[in-house]
């Protein structure tokens, strides 16, 4: 629905654009769209660009409104981000880390599950297989009768015209269609998606981050890990880590976490957290991040006008040995006092 908002088009009736946040429906689309088809001037009503969740919904209801559809697609695989990196392996990890937490309480339930051990690589199986279920599916629907489906990528050459070229195939993988070179269409809804933000701070370029791409393709949890940023996704991330024994540190700028949420509820999942072990460290800005000799990342944020070295984080392997430095240790014991999410001052 995201991407139909995204139709520049006429609002019925008062000619007027829809305003953000407008839902068009089904039946007025057609309508709205105000489609003088002549026959030869264009190829397609609508031309989707991506076959992402907004494409795929654009798409199904432009079709359903009876126009000539079109849906672009030129990444490497097909299913968008939702599908392949986003709400859905985070929801299929998330439900493993759940399934864990309650058979480690299932006492509370009058149910003795015994020890509760798990194997990580099963947990990631899992998820890939429950994600190439639901990318199957889609390529399934997006290749259906309702409406075309190209593999390429577009670029606009004018306000009616998009130039086709090849998709980002996996090498070796050729695309099974032949591709028009151009396609016209009298309305275009772009649903490209997004990209992963630049990180915050230069320096964490230097010593290397993993982004939430990385974090659902890891092959072996982190003993430590430090989650910058305190919004949905992180929080998802904070409590799958957490239930799988990595100890977590979330540093949130504003003063509480979630705060695109009422302050109660990122209040509560605050109180929550902090239950399950997550260091929480709320109205804190980032300052610097740096890389210890033997591996050991670390973040100096200040909270409250106070500094402060918040240990941990991810450590490199050396010789098979995880290497010890004094620099390293000594940030280890600061940060070992933090509690209740308070910064405490830096020696
Ligand atoms: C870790 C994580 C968890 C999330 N969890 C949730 C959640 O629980 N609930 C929720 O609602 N949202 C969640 N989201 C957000 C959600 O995944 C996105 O909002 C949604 O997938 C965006 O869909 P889209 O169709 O706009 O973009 P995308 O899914 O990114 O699709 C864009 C498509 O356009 C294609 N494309 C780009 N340029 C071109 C071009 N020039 N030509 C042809 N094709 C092109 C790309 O290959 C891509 O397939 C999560 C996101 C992340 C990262």
């Amino acid at each position: 629905m995201e991407a139909v908002r995204k139709l520049n088009i006429a609002a019925p009736g008062d000619g007027r654009p829809p305003r953000a946040g407008k839902l068009v429906s089904l039946q007025s689309l057609a309508h709205v769209i105000g489609v003088k088809r002549k026959r030869g001037q264009f190829d397609f009503d609508v031309a989707i660009i991506g076959g992402g969740s907004g494409g795929y919904a654009a798409a199904r209801t432009a079709a359903g409104a009876g126009l000539k559809i079109v849906v672009i697609e030129g990444g490497e695989e097909v299913g968008g981000l939702c599908i392949l990196r986003g709400c859905m392996p985070t929801k299929a990890l998330l439900y493993a880390a759940e399934v864990k937490h309650l058979a480690e309480r299932a006492e509370t339930w009058g149910v003795r599950a015994g020890k509760v051990s798990f194997d990580f690589a099963k947990v990631m199986a899992r998820k890939n297989a429950q994600i190439k279920d639901f990318a199957d599916f889609r390529v399934q629907q997006l290749n259906g009768k309702r409406f075309k489906f190209i593999r390429a990528n577009a670029r606009f050459l004018d306000a009616h015209t998009v130039e086709l070229g090849r998709a980002d195939l996996p090498v070796g993988q050729d695309a099974r269609q032949r591709v028009p070179t151009k396609i016209v269409a009298k309305n275009f809804v772009i649903a490209t998606g997004s990209s992963v933000a630049p990180s915050p701070l230069p320096q964490l370029n230097e010593i290397g981050f993993i982004t939430s791409d990385d974090a659902i393709a890891l092959k072996k949890l982190p003993k430590s890990l430090i989650i910058l940023g305190g919004g949905a996704i992180a929080c998802e991330f904070a409590q799958f880590f957490a239930r799988f024994g990595v100890k977590v540190t979330l540093i949130q700028r504003s003063e509480h976490i979630l705060r695109e949420f009422d302050s109660d509820a990122g209040i509560e999942i605050e109180k929550v957290f902090r239950r399950e072990e997550i260091q929480v460290f709320t109205g804190t800005k980032l300052l610097d991040a740096k890389r210890c000799f033997g591996g050991r990342n670390f973040v100096r944020a200040r909270q409250d006008s106070e500094h402060s070295l918040v240990g941990f984080g991810k450590r490199g392997r050396k010789n098979g040995k995880w290497p010890r430095h004094r620099q390293c240790q000594n940030a280890n014991q600061r940060a070992a006092h933090l509690h209740g999410g308070r910064l405490h001052r830096a020696a």
